[in-house]
């Protein structure tokens, strides 16, 4: 059904992966069964890798950001160790104080083509590497471990961004200005996008027709919760109203007395 469950509305110079490293446990709340993730390259840190790991979300990256190394390290786990395998070899890691180690054979690196290019050229056929470098090395491999029919599951989402962008201004910018205004812009279009996608769901699933009705009585529920808590909340509209409209607070003042 493709509906959306999670929504952020962030200042257009805050990066993908930062936003990204707020709404993780968010998401894993609302969603407990999220066991995979798609995203683009822009998601991807080493602070997100911890945490998805630690809450057992596999993060698949359909693109890579920055420059591709010419020559492609693989870092493996097995048990607790790690391999890392070249194009010509594959060694065991040993551990140092810090990080790990793996000492590749120079008799093979010395008639291999790609020994200009490889990251071992400067520590003399050594490669480092810290468990972040594993996560991030592992999360940049994810994608090929999917059958391919599964590889291309992110681009659905221009399809979002599309019905996202419909009622822009000619120049593909909000009507609406300021933090609090986009985010009631975010979310109204996030209710109406999933509504229409619930909405074509059951008419081309005419069996779950029971389920149909089951939602009218959720949406006349729901709207009239709405109505009640937007009853109860017009005080703090009104007063929201009137400071967005004249920029200036409402003079407050304190009083206090004591009882005797
Ligand atoms: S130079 Fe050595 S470590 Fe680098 S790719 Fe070639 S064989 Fe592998």
């Amino acid at each position: 059904m493709n509906l959306l469950t999670d929504i952020a509305v962030k200042p257009n110079n805050t990066d993908d992966s930062d936003i990204m490293n707020d709404r993780i446990e968010s998401l894993k709340e609302k969603t407990p069964d999220l066991k995979e993730l798609h995203t683009d390259g822009g998601y991807g840190s080493e602070d997100n890798d911890k945490k998805f790991e630690e809450l057992g979300i596999t993060h698949i990256q359909t693109a890579v950001r920055g420059r591709k190394s010419k020559v492609e390290m693989k870092i493996e786990e097995t048990e607790g160790e790690y391999e890392v395998s070249c194009p010509l070899q594959k060694v065991k890691s040993e551990k140092t104080r810090s990080r790990y180690k793996v000492c590749f054979d120079k008799k093979i690196c010395e008639g291999c083509s790609l020994a200009g290019d490889c990251p071992t050229l400067i520590q003399k056929r050594v490669y480092y590497f810290t468990r972040e470098q594993y996560l991030s090395n592992k999360r940049k491999r994810n994608i090929n471990t999917l059958p391919l029919e599964r590889r291309k599951l992110r681009p659905n989402v221009e399809a979002t961004i599309k019905e996202f962008v419909k009622p822009l201004n000619h120049k593909g910018k909000l009507r609406v200005r300021g933090q609090f205004k986009t985010v009631i812009y975010a979310c109204s279009m996030g209710i109406s996008i999933n509504f229409g996608r619930i909405h074509r769901y059951l008419t081309v699933n005419p069996d779950l027709c029971g389920l149909s009705g089951l939602m009218k009585a959720g949406n006349r529920l729901f709207f009239k919760n709405l109505f009640q808590v937007g009853q109860k909340l017009r005080n703090i509209f009104y007063f929201i109203f009137f400071m967005v409209k004249f920029h200036q607070l409402p003079n407050f003042e304190i009083k206090c007395c004591q009882v005797a």
